[in-house]
């Protein structure tokens, strides 16, 4: 502690680090991978729960503050509530929450909760059983649904965030009733635009039901009340608009990879190699170092949004989601 805070060169400070588990999951959901071949990272160019310890005890020093534990699918790595209680009893560390799709939620929230989670943000794009096998090709939707209510069970976990990818042509039929999910229970329910990180590259610009059309379809729906909780600053209903209304300006995000890669943007095409360093033996100098040239070379932006873009990174369940 006590060391310069990750800066990069646009001034912006970065609190936050995503970290991924595994790339590995049990669903298949069709904005991210494709129904079969997924080429799966060996186990050992997995990072090990202590390698994991160590990176995040070096970001802490660095002034992260919060940890989102993902994947592909966090649950389905061996020992998740171990790691999540050593990212939680890392001095610096204020937060750690989970990004998951909730099918394995609840038998294993209560062992999260006691290794100190503090936030789930849960991902169900419908609430239909059908539309949900279609989305996900997997017929799980009363998995996910018990997870939620395991959640609710625990008082602690408020909000329980729910996120929902929209696509244009299938999720039309989702977009009330899971609007009306975030005005009955305690959920923020956050639309995702989809973007082009599908393994697949299947993803074009006219799969994107932007927040712009959302909030109009959620507006026409209940014209007189606010989607709004008691604060007004957490909206019960928030978008998620990095393709048609991108917030790199605020951005305080870094990436870490499930086998240990460094990455300042989910769109970036490069990536700062820790686990190579880590395994040769690098002390922390060296390590924040690397960390700190990898942020000091962040771009101010992406431009996903722009005519003619494409992307030649990693996909999304690769990264980190
Ligand atoms: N498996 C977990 C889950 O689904 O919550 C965590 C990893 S997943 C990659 C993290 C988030 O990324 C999920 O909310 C998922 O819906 C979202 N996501 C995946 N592919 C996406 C895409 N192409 N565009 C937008 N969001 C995407
Ligand atoms: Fe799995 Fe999450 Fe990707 Fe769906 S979005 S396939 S649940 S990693």
């Amino acid at each position: 502690m006590g060391l310069e805070p990750l800066t990069d060169a646009f001034g912006r400070v970065h609190r936050s680090l995503r970290l991924s588990v595994t790339d590995r999951c049990n669903l298949r959901c069709r904005y991210c991978m494709p129904a079969e071949g997924m080429a799966w990272l060996g186990r050992d160019e997995l990072l090990d729960a202590d390698e994991l310890a160590r990176l995040v005890a070096l970001f802490a020093r660095l002034g992260v503050t919060d940890v989102r534990v993902t994947g592909g699918e966090p649950l389905v790595r061996p020992g998740i509530a171990e790691i999540v209680a050593r990212v939680k009893g890392t001095p610096g560390i204020r937060e750690v929450s989970i990004t998951t799709n909730g099918v394995l939620l609840a038998g294993q929230v209560d062992e999260l909760m006691a290794a100190g989670l503090d936030r789930v943000n849960v991902s169900v794009d419908s609430l239909d059983p059908e539309r949900f096998a279609q989305i996900t090709r997997r017929r799980d939707l009363d998995r996910v649904l018990e997870g939620l209510a395991a959640c609710e069970a625990h008082e602690r976990l408020r909000p329980i965030k729910v996120n929902a990818v929209v696509l244009r042509g299938i999720s039309e039929p989702d977009v009330l009733p899971l609007a009306e999910l975030a005005r009955r229970r305690p959920y923020v329910v956050r639309f995702i635009e989809a973007m082009p990180l599908d393994a697949s590259r299947e993803w074009t610009r006219e799969h994107v039901m932007t927040g712009q059309e959302l909030r109009a379809m959620i507006h026409a729906r209940w014209p007189l009340e606010p989607l709004e909780r008691e604060r007004p600053a957490a909206p019960a209903t928030q978008f998620v608009s990095s393709v048609t209304e991108p917030f790199c300006q605020q951005c305080d995000r870094l990436r870490v990879t499930a086998d240990g890669m460094l990455r300042t943007c989910l769109f970036a095409t490069d990536e700062t190699d820790l686990r190579g360093p880590l395994r040769a033996g690098a002390d922390d100098a060296a390590l924040e170092r690397m960390v700190r040239g990898a942020v000091l070379g962040k771009h101010a932006g992406h431009a996903i949004g722009t005519e003619g873009w494409t992307y030649r990174g990693r996909p999304m369940s690769m990264i980190g989601g």
